[in-house]
């Protein structure tokens, strides 16, 4: 894994009043060359620390989750939104980036672009087109949390996480891009492997705004309540937003019920009936969470991109910029290892794929090596994309990605044969 430093001089000049963020200027490796500085937001966005204004730009799922969580820590007078379906969330007006733009000049407010980075690489080519200047005028969420709080909060927080519990699903999808289908023997993590998964993360991590639980169907997690419930009990200080996301084939227990509802859980239910007849199940999983009160989005999926991995086939011509384009939304924690998508965690305890040792950011090591400082800028600087010296994970040359540069779609939820 590759690390760097802080040049300790710097931190005590930052330390006192007069130059306080000089250290931000200057980020030196081991060896004391100065290194590329992975801060992007211009110095002013400091001034945000007092309860300053921000306006997120985006209502869809990420906003909805997040910005109930930027209220406490922000004045937000409005959002924006480019879809042009609601008018009001949470109680704000909700405008369009033209009717925006006039007040954000005026008032020269911060934006805070709360998609995932394929979404993101649209709305920054409109920003820009009405003169406003990425990280200076605006900036996509994770960097916001994760820039922002260690410059000049000197916290570690981190947009979104997931931890996969289980490997065994009800499903079997020949596409799936955890590789489900194709795992030999399925199972359960056990719960205490998860437990000691948590504690080194929240160890190491402040806040994060989202941590989501997936697997395979996490509700056939033989001790889903107890996950649940270790997950809310212990760290829900510190988490925005804990999420599920289910297939929407299994109906969950009353005691699961009470502790999604207790500890605030938000529930994805990814809908396949586009291949597969379980429209009752869903609809019943449905209604059970409308009347628990429990939050919930039902996502129809119809189509998925084609990884193409584990099948042979796909060889990156340029892994870095692949890998950069694909912009995975997810990162994945298991075992006290951070990976910057789901599928590498999967290729590699699923699958039996080797990784190198640089694909993944083990936090043990980086929090028994390294100072809090040095060892949260690793943690950001891996999650930003700059996961090692080569710029790209390994499984990166295998698997065609999500992003621009794969147009090759599969029917979502198409099944595999089952044997017996
Ligand atoms: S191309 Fe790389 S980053 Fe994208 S899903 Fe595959 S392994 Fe993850």
């Amino acid at each position: 894994m590759w690390m760097f430093f802080y040049d300790k001089s710097i931190l005590r000049c930052h330390e006192t009043k007069s130059c306080k963020y000089l250290y931000n200027k200057r980020v030196m490796d081991k060896e004391g060359n100065e290194v590329e500085n992975i801060f992007r937001l211009s110095d002013d966005w400091g001034g945000l620390t007092e309860h300053g204004t921000i306006v997120p730009f985006g209502v869809g799922r990420i906003g909805r989750r997040v910005i109930p969580s930027l209220m406490k820590e922000f004045d937000i007078p409005f959002l924006i939104d480019n879809g042009g379906n609601a008018k009001e969330v949470y109680g704000l007006d909700v405008l369009d980036l033209k009717q925006a733009a006039a007040c954000l000049r005026e008032k020269h407010l911060k934006v805070v672009v709360t998609t995932v980075f394929y979404s993101y690489e649209k709305i920054k080519q409109d920003m820009e087109a009405l003169g406003f200047i990425e990280n200076k005028d605006f900036c996509i969420f994770e960097r916001f949390a994760e820039e922002w709080n260690l410059r000049w909060r000197n916290k570690c927080v981190l947009s979104k996480v997931d931890t996969v519990i289980t490997s065994r699903c009800t499903l079997k999808c020949k596409n799936c891009n955890m590789f489900i289908s194709h795992i030999p023997a399925p199972h359960d993590i056990d719960i205490n492997r998860l437990k000691t998964n948590f504690d080194l993360f929240f160890d190491c991590v402040d806040y994060v705004y989202e941590y989501t639980l997936l697997g395979g169907e996490p509700f056939i997690h033989k001790d889903i309540a107890g996950i649940i419930s270790y997950l809310g009990r212990r760290y829900g200080d510190k988490i925005g937003r804990i999420n599920l996301i289910s297939n929407g084939t299994v109906i969950p227990n009353d005691e699961v019920f009470d502790l999604l509802k207790k500890y605030d859980v938000t529930v994805h239910v990814s809908d396949y009936t586009c291949s597969i007849d379980y429209k009752r199940n869903l609809e019943k999983l449905q209604e059970r969470l409308v009347s628990e009160g429990i939050g919930h989005y039902v996502i129809p999926n119809n189509t998925w991109k084609d990884v193409i991995y584990p099948r042979e086939g796909y060889k990156a011509e340029n892994p870095k910029r692949h890998m950069l384009l694909c912009g995975h939304s997810t990162h994945s924690v298991a075992d006290g290892k951070l990976y910057w998508c789901d599928p590498a965690f999967a290729a590699e305890c699923f699958m039996g794929f080797e990784s190198k040792e640089d694909d993944f950011l083990d936090l043990e090591a980086n929090k028994r090596n390294y100072s809090k400082y040095e060892a949260t800028l690793n943690i950001i600087k891996y999650l930003l994309g700059d996961v090692n010296e080569r710029g790209y994970m390994s499984i990166c040359e295998r698997c065609a990605g999500v992003g621009s540069d794969n147009d090759l779609t599969v029917p979502a939820g198409e099944q595999m044969e089952r044997k017996g």
